[in-house]
């Protein structure tokens, strides 16, 4: 199927809700995309279309509708799943980076035995803003040794410059639909 349809389809079952979480931010949800089994199944195949084939070790997935994705993305591909999740939620010894939200600042964690050095990894969540949820993700993965093949996400913001952030750190970029503004 042609990159336009596929985007045009996808398009049409994110919700777009104004204002939340707060006044100026345009909130891009995907839980009706997630609520579509034709448009899940197909944003999950989509998303790691260009590394299909290739041999992935572990797929690791945001917090947390990046949960619902990478799961589902992990089982196709037939790798692990890691979970990247926000500070204090992990039971074992973990790493942990604070990065910058498009809303705000938190901390992300991860186990620190989660990756084993030189496992190829791809990382995925629903949507790019500014990037810095995503750069942080990246350095808790290299920081364990992890190389990491490519960044995946349903939704681009590409005002926010967040996709060419992490294309700058040296990690291939794909998402599938592209909204203008924040
Ligand atoms: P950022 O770190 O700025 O790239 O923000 C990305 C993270 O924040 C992702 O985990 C998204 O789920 C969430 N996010 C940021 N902006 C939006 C938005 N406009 N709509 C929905 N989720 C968003």
């Amino acid at each position: 199927m042609a990159r336009s349809d596929l985007e045009h389809d996808l398009r049409a079952t994110i919700r777009t809700i104004p204002d939340y979480p707060k006044p100026g931010i345009m909130f891009r949800d995907i839980t009706t995309l997630l609520g579509d089994a034709r448009a899940f199944r197909r944003a999950v195949d989509e998303l790691v279309q260009p590394w299909a084939g290739m041999k992935i070790d572990k797929v690791a997935g945001i917090e947390a509708r990046g949960f619902i994705l990478g799961g589902a993305v992990a089982h196709q591909v037939s790798a692990g799943f890691i979970p990247i999740r926000k500070k204090g939620k992990l039971p074992h010894k973990r790493v942990s980076v604070a990065y910058s939200l498009e809303y705000g600042l938190d901390e992300m964690e991860m186990h620190e035995d989660a990756v084993v050095k030189g496992e190829r990894v791809i990382l995925v969540d629903d949507l790019i803003a500014t990037g810095g949820t995503a750069e942080g993700a990246v350095k808790l993965l290299r920081q364990l040794g992890a190389d990491v093949l490519a960044a995946c996400f349903v939704v681009d913001l590409p005002e926010l410059g967040g996709a060419e952030k992490i294309r700058k750190l040296g990690v291939p970029v794909r998402t599938l639909v592209s909204f203008e503004g924040h």
